[in-house]
């Protein structure tokens, strides 16, 4: 299995380059050459499997014996998943008659994200000291990232201690979550490097993205990425698709090979989680369609119904100059999806039949994206893309009505739940969407403690509610714990460099 990048070059790498990289050179994203198939008998031998087996069975269909021997695969998924609280890693939860949650906030920071960063890390670490070992070197590598909350944590706990791995996350100063801010800078292991840094998200994110065009500077630290186009983040998701499949055929007591019709709904922001459930489906899972949820920020929900993908610019004042509205989801405060532009490969593949031609709409396309701040594809495409999606797009009042509804500790007919507000969006998509005889599965992406504002708001006025009942063990007393942090006094990238290049003397020293 080799990979190509979603604009053309290269048209074949290898796995281990394609992770290493995560982005390709020509600005595209990394897919694979082909979109395996399932094993003869699937249904029967994998419906018994644990998440980790699982997991095993599915990277093994994309990731060549000759990078990484099954047998170090193996151990390289234990590792990750020893760290998630629950023994099931993603257990399924139902919710009522025809609706499932499927819990992925059990890892160490309490978002799905750890699902992947979890692996990532420990797949960094793994292919550098092979890299290292082969050419007689102990080359180091500087992760760097910027983050709004949960991809920094995420990534943190993914590569703490990890060995000639620097970490450094940027994050706004004072705009990221209390909860998460501690996640992030209570982390004491010596090459982990928190900055915050005065400005904004897409600031932070902009500085970032200068330091990787910066040749010099990259090649001088070996600049890495873990942001959500890496794709093996894709990859580790696909096994969650799979598992809960399997998880609901044996609790409604069906054979391996039982015909039903699942929906997924999945709370979406950069595309990630949604599309690890796109290439669930093209393998052979039979899913029957996947529900994208979108806060207000609902420029893929536009696209889906219009097949315009259109930036607008939001506020009411007259002179607003931003696309984002900042809501109660803040994951998924986001404009430009990176990941979307792998469906679009996909779509633009089928219309052709052809690889290097779908790469030309693919940059065209993104060329639309930067230029006139839009793209839109003809009905053909539209339709096709139906075929797998539909979507939905939720506001932050109903994304309340939600999580209050659904807790109801006193209701007999009712069990209660208190979903995050990134869950709630997903929840209230599934109900708008409900059909007769789909059965919906909805991804929960965070715990509700991580999100007290969305659920604090939501439920002052339930009688018997105190936000102290859900809050994790992990979470208490989290928030005096002792930090480490740097200040940097300006989204500038001259003055990150001069922080990263001192902090790396020091952590070497
Ligand atoms: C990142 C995130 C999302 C969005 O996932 P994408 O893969 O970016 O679509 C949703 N919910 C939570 C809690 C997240 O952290």
């Amino acid at each position: 299995m080799k990979y190509r990048s979603t604009r053309g070059f290269p048209t074949s790498i290898s796995f281990s380059e394609a992770v290493q990289l995560g982005l390709s050179p020509d600005g595209g994203l990394f897919i694979p050459n082909s979109i395996p198939t399932l094993p003869f008998n699937w249904p029967s031998t994998f419906f018994d499997l644990s998440f980790n087996s699982l997991a095993l069975e599915i990277f093994s269909l994309y990731v060549p014996e000759s990078e990484i021997p099954r047998s170090d695969l193996e151990v390289l998924i234990d590792r990750s998943y020893s760290t998630f609280r629950h023994p099931s890693v993603a257990p399924l939860t139902k919710i009522k008659d025809n609706l499932y949650v499927l819990e992925l906030f059990h890892g160490p920071t309490f978002a799905f994200k750890d699902v992947a960063l979890q692996f990532l890390g420990n797949l960094f670490e793994y292919l550098l000291e092979k890299k290292n070992k082969k050419e007689g070197k102990e080359e180091r590598i500087t992760v760097l990232g910027a983050t709004s909350g949960d991809t920094g944590s995420a990534a943190i706990y993914g590569l703490k201690g990890k060995k000639n791995i620097s970490v450094f996350i940027l994050h706004p100063f004072g705009r990221v979550s209390p909860i998460q801010e501690a996640q992030m800078t209570t982390v004491l292991d010596s090459n982990i490097h928190n900055l915050a840094v005065k400005g904004t998200f897409d600031d932070c994110q902009d500085t970032v993205k200068a330091l990787f065009g910066d040749t010099e500077f990259n090649s001088k630290y070996h600049l890495g990425a873990v942001n959500s186009i890496n794709w093996a983040r894709i990859l580790a998701q696909i096994t969650y698709y799979f598992h809960s499949y399997f998880q609901l055929l044996r609790s409604l007591n069906l054979s391996p090979e039982a015909q039903i019709k699942i929906q997924y709904c999945v709370p979406t922001g950069n595309f990630g989680d949604i599309l690890a459930g796109y290439y669930a489906k093209r393998m052979g899972l039979p899913i029957s369609s996947l529900l994208l949820a979108t806060n207000s920020n609902d420029i893929l929900h536009r696209f889906f119904s219009t097949g315009q993908y259109e930036k607008v610019l939001v506020g009411s004042d007259a002179n607003a100059n931003t696309y984002v509205y900042e809501t109660l989801s803040p994951a998924m405060d986001i404009v430009v999806s990176s990941n979307f532009e792998r469906l679009l490969w996909y779509l633009a593949y089928e219309k052709t039949g052809k690889e290097d031609e779908a790469s030309i709409t693919v940059k065209n396309w993104m060329q639309d994206v930067k230029d006139n701040k839009g793209l839109t594809v003809d009905e053909e495409i539209l339709n096709m893309a139906s075929r797998d999606f539909t979507s939905c797009c939720t506001n932050d009042d109903e994304t309340l009505d939600v999580i209050s509804r659904y807790y109801s500790p006193e209701s007999s007919d009712q069990v209660s739940h208190i979903f995050d507000p990134h869950t709630a969006v997903g929840i209230a998509a599934a109900e708008k969407k409900q059909n007769e005889g789909v059965i919906q599965i909805c991804l929960a992406t965070a715990h509700p403690a991580k999100f007290s504002k969305a659920v604090e708001t939501a439920l002052k006025n339930a009688p018997h509610f105190n936000f102290d009942e859900i809050l994790p063990p992990e979470f208490v007393g989290l928030l005096e714990k002792k930090r480490r942090v740097v200040r940097v006094e300006g989204a500038d990238p001259g003055l990150v460099k001069e922080v990263i290049e001192r902090e790396i003397r020091t952590e070497m020293s």
